[in-house]
């Protein structure tokens, strides 16, 4: 028979030997953790990955301003700007005040270089000082510059590396998603194309595999086909569609089709098929056959779309996104 003694040293030895099981247990842990974030694709990242999307403006469009802004804003979301400091208060881009304001809405402003050159091109001093000043030229307008868009999407181990001395990180094209473990001086984009039905693929993906989905534009427009057009349009003057109420400005004529097809930027309302078109100033007019493309209503949809279908997903700017990713 044992003694009571014999059976609590028993007890006190199977404690000892439980703890030193939970801490090799524990040990073990750590060890797969540590692997967990050098390692691609495994599930524990994923299940830390979070479904994200982002909308990038590249170049500092006017159109950020007079139509995007709007277009977030009505849906309480923001976006990012890429500016190329050479470029701000020239016609048709944003000026200082604009990028101000959208700085306030809690819309990201970019640097998207000096005088965006393919920065592969340039010499290592060339590409420090695009990336320094362009930085310091934004931030001594009172704007917070982060992160940074690579013109033509163009980067390679020494941009990326000068990049590393000024920004967060550096986005190029790629038209990838980002996965959680990523190089944030290579944030992979998808251009924003005039095939809805895509685009809502690219963001079902983002969801299904909890990515980071970031979308880039440039200048906002739309494009229709008309008719029965008498006087001429003049570039940059305010045009008005009746009976839908909807304004635009005249941007170009069709290239090919000068007299059959028209650019404008959408500012209010929706153009619809029949309505009549007038210039303000030349007094044209023309009737309105068919929307070719509508981008604002186009980006809008997309919004709305992961409202409905993913209301758990982010719209993050940039910044927001590396945070999100945990990403230092
Ligand atoms: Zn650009």
């Amino acid at each position: 028979m044992k003694s009571p003694g014999k059976e609590l040293r028993g007890f006190r030895s199977f404690l000892c030997h439980m703890n030193s099981f939970i801490y090799f247990a524990f040990i073990l842990f750590l060890i797969s953790s540590c692997n967990g974030v050098t390692a691609k694709n495994t599930s524990s990242i994923n299940n830390k990955s979070k479904p994200l999307v982002t909308f990038v403006f590249d170049d500092g469009n006017e159109t950020d301003y007079t139509v995007a802004r709007d277009i977030f804003s009505s849906q309480g979301e923001v976006a990012c700007t890429a500016v190329v400091t050479n470029w701000v208060n020239t016609k048709n881009y944003l000026s200082v005040s604009q990028l101000a304001e959208l700085q306030k809405d809690g819309w990201e402003i970019l640097s998207h270089t000096e005088s965006h050159p393919n920065l592969k091109t340039l010499s290592g001093s060339q590409v420090e000082a695009e990336l320094s000043k362009s930085k310091s030229i934004l931030e001594n307008l009172g704007l917070t510059i982060k992160n940074l868009v690579y013109p033509y999407n163009k980067t390679n181990e020494t941009v990326k590396k000068i990049a590393a001395k000024y920004y967060r990180s550096g986005r190029d094209g790629g038209s990838m998603l980002n996965p959680y473990i990523l190089d944030r001086y290579e944030l992979k984009s998808y251009s924003i194309k005039h095939d809805l039905s895509k685009m809502k693929s690219y963001i079902d993906n983002a969801h299904s595999e909890k990515k980071w989905l970031i979308f880039y534009h440039h200048q906002i427009d739309a494009k229709i086909k008309i008719s029965d057009k008498n006087g001429n349009l003049i570039l940059g003057e305010n045009l008005f569609f009746q009976p839908s109420g909807a304004k635009g400005k005249y941007t170009a004529s069709g290239i090919a089709f000068p007299d059959t097809a028209i650019y404008f930027t959408p500012l209010s309302g929706i153009p619809h098929a029949d309505d009549t078109i007038t210039g303000q100033t030349s007094g044209a007019t023309g009737k309105l056959d068919r929307v070719i493309y509508n981008e604002k209503e186009d980006i809008k949809d997309m919004i709305e779309y992961i409202h409905t279908n993913y209301p758990e997903m982010k719209i993050v700017t940039i910044d927001k996104g590396l945070d999100f990713m945990e990403i230092p």
